[in-house]
């Protein structure tokens, strides 16, 4: 294996001439240019010892070389099959590397993760920007029991993570993640960092797993109620929420003084619990 700043003699450029490697856009493919970056973002995780780190999409495989210096194991995910080949041969002096050639959205993570021994569990990525939501929200409702996330998304994607109410950005999903997660934004990343260059500059953000979550009656109802107040956007919550037990709902939202008028986004993550428990309550 490798020590740590050794000089890899590396670059997407070497890649791209050696294997004829053509970048496919439709897989959301922008590799880092720079090392430093890579080892910021592998460093942002703070691994600890006896650990499983997640991947998705280890492209050339630079991010990978980062992360299996620092983690116990590493198990990465990558859709494209013409990249087999490279990360055979560039990995090559790495034992604790696992890479499945797939879909990550297709995969129970649960049943792959179960293979090994680990203490902590982390997800740390350069996404995919075209399913970034879909990876996020995958790792919420199959309920995978990650310790902590470092992931680099498009910039206003990174900022809607950790939107305050009230704001356009503010979204179920910010609601969600905030319910299990710290946010930070870590650093910027400008596009000129990434081949081929995307349009618009990079964010990482981390994610870290509250120890104490909110008390919840009932999870499945707040998630359900959630996704139902920010159902139509432009809808306030007496509309989104019609299937439920307005006269109840009311209730619930006069003690926060707040109406049914209101829309979903002018709720906080703290008035989301408070009406699911009032509603669940026996
Ligand atoms: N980690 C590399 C880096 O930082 O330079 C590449 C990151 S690139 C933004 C995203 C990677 O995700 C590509 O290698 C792409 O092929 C892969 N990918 C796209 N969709 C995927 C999916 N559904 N499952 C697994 N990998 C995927």
């Amino acid at each position: 294996m490798g020590k740590r700043g050794e000089d890899w003699n590396w670059s997407i450029q070497y890649i791209m001439n050696t294997y004829g490697f053509k970048f496919k856009k439709s897989l959301g493919q922008n590799f880092i240019k720079e090392e430093s970056i890579v080892a910021k973002i592998a460093d942002a995780a703070n691994i600890e010892a006896k650990s499983l780190v997640i991947e998705i999409g280890p492209g050339s495989g630079m991010l990978t070389k980062q992360l299996a210096l620092r983690a116990s194991q590493v198990l990465a995910y990558e859709i494209d099959s013409q990249l087999e080949n490279i990360l055979d041969i560039e990995l090559n002096k790495f034992t604790n590397i696992d890479i499945i050639f797939a879909d990550f959205l297709k995969r129970n993570i649960k049943d792959d993760i179960a293979r090994y021994n680990f203490d902590h569990l982390y997800l740390v990525a350069n996404l995919p920007y075209y399913i970034t939501t879909p990876i996020i929200t995958k790792f919420i409702e199959e309920d995978i029991p990650v310790d902590k996330i470092v992931i680099m998304v498009q910039k206003e994607v990174g900022e809607r993570f950790n939107a305050k109410s009230g704001t356009k950005e503010y979204s179920s999903l910010t609601v969600f993640l905030n319910y299990y997660f710290d946010i930070k934004s870590e650093f910027l990343v400008s596009k000129d960092s990434f081949i081929p260059k995307p349009n618009v500059d990079s964010i990482v953000i981390s994610l870290t797993k509250r120890k104490v979550l909110l008390p919840l009656h009932d999870k499945t109802h707040f998630f359900t109620l959630v996704r139902n107040s920010f159902k139509f956007k432009r809808k306030n919550l007496r509309n989104n929420l019609k299937e439920y037990n307005l006269d109840k709902v009311e209730q619930a939202l006069n003690s926060l003084n707040k109406k049914l008028t209101n829309r979903a986004e002018e709720l906080t993550l703290e008035d989301f619990v408070f009406i699911s428990n009032y509603l669940t309550e026996e």
